[in-house]
């Protein structure tokens, strides 16, 4: 198998029906880095900076953050980079950092982009370090838990002032600067089309957004068992977030752990998803079942069956089906 999938390396990322797919990966370490070669992986979705803050004794220097994501931007060369901003609170937890005394329900808590709003100088060291990294090449930032947007609008003035205080001392700035929302929080998907027309790109972040939509704690084992990302109701509303960014033009990706599988790659992909991240190790068998896909005989059989529900209960013994058939 490895084997093939090194072979799968030089093919191009598309279905059988010749649709171009991104397959990215999702990183959070210096040592994740030399798997952006061998997975064949067209860059990194998804970059989990608050890895550093975790495994560190206390918060990393300025310089610390900067030199990491210098040395990412170095190996992934031309290749695009999405860092996501530190995602600590919830199941998240720095040893160093005493939140708040208690929560009751961290993972609804003081966390991610709600956290960063209210330290500023979290947010302002790690966008200044970002932007000295990035200097004369592209930087792609993307924020995690959004819940309106408002939030985003927040983000940007950091960045931006981060931006003017640079140029003001003569710094290298990026040559472009994308900012995305991560959609994780439900509340997002009554405000889509503003969200799309805000954003330069979004990306859903499955894991959690499951577990908000299906109201099951991701880390729950009790629960695993019990309700199928490749349920009916779940893939209505991934197909509700891909319609809204090709009906607005802006770029959608899925990094949760649904891209990862081939099956959930499959439905992901027939209902319109063009761009997905996982990690690496899911690259090969995601790219096997991609070149093999009739990508428009699914997105039609995905549609009818979403459409009409009864005529297909259970969603995942219907993609099984039909993967197995084709
Ligand atoms: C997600 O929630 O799907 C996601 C990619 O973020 P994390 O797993 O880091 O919470
Ligand atoms: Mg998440």
């Amino acid at each position: 198998r490895q084997e093939l999938y090194r072979e799968l390396r030089k093919k191009p990322s598309s279905t059988k029906d010749g649709m171009h797919v991104d397959l990215l990966m999702n990183a959070g370490l210096a040592v994740d880095l030399p798997q952006l070669a061998e997975s064949g992986a067209a860059g990194i979705g998804l970059f989990r900076t608050e890895l550093q803050f975790m495994v560190a004794a206390t918060f990393p220097r300025a310089e610390a953050q900067e030199r990491l994501y210098r040395d990412v931007l170095d190996a992934a060369r031309d290749k695009p980079v999405t860092f996501r901003t530190i995602d600590i609170g919830g199941d998240k937890v720095l040893p160093y950092f005493k939140s708040v005394a208690h929560e009751e329900n961290p993972a609804l808590g003081w966390r991610a982009i709600r956290l960063t709003l209210d330290r500023p100088a979290l947010l302002r060291t790690q966008v200044r370090a970002l932007l000295k990294a990035a200097g004369g090449r592209e930087l792609r930032i993307m924020l995690p838990m959004v819940t309106e947007i408002g939030e985003i609008m927040q983000a940007r003035e950091v960045i931006d002032r981060e931006v003017r205080h640079l140029s003001r001392f003569a710094h290298d700035l990026p040559t472009l600067l994308k900012l995305g929302a991560m959609i994780e929080v439900p509340s997002l998907l009554w405000q889509l089309d503003e969200l799309m027309r805000t954003v330069d790109f979004v990306s859903v972040g499955s894991n959690d957004l499951f577990q908000f939509v299906m109201a099951t704690d991701r880390g729950n084992t009790q629960l695993s068992e019990r309700f199928d990302p490749l349920s009916v109701p779940f893939l209505r509303v991934l197909k509700q977030i891909a319609d809204a960014g090709h009906r607005v033009g802006t770029p959608v990706t899925l990094c949760g752990e649904l891209a990862g599988r081939p099956i959930s790659a499959m439905a992901l992909i027939g209902l319109g998803y063009r761009s997905i991240s996982m990690s690496p190790a899911a690259i090969g068998p995601v790219k096997a079942m991609l070149t093999e896909l009739p990508l428009e005989t699914l997105a039609a059989h995905l549609e009818a069956a979403l459409e009409h529900p009864n005529a297909a209960k259970n969603m995942r013994a219907d993609l099984l089906a039909f993967a197995e058939q084709h």
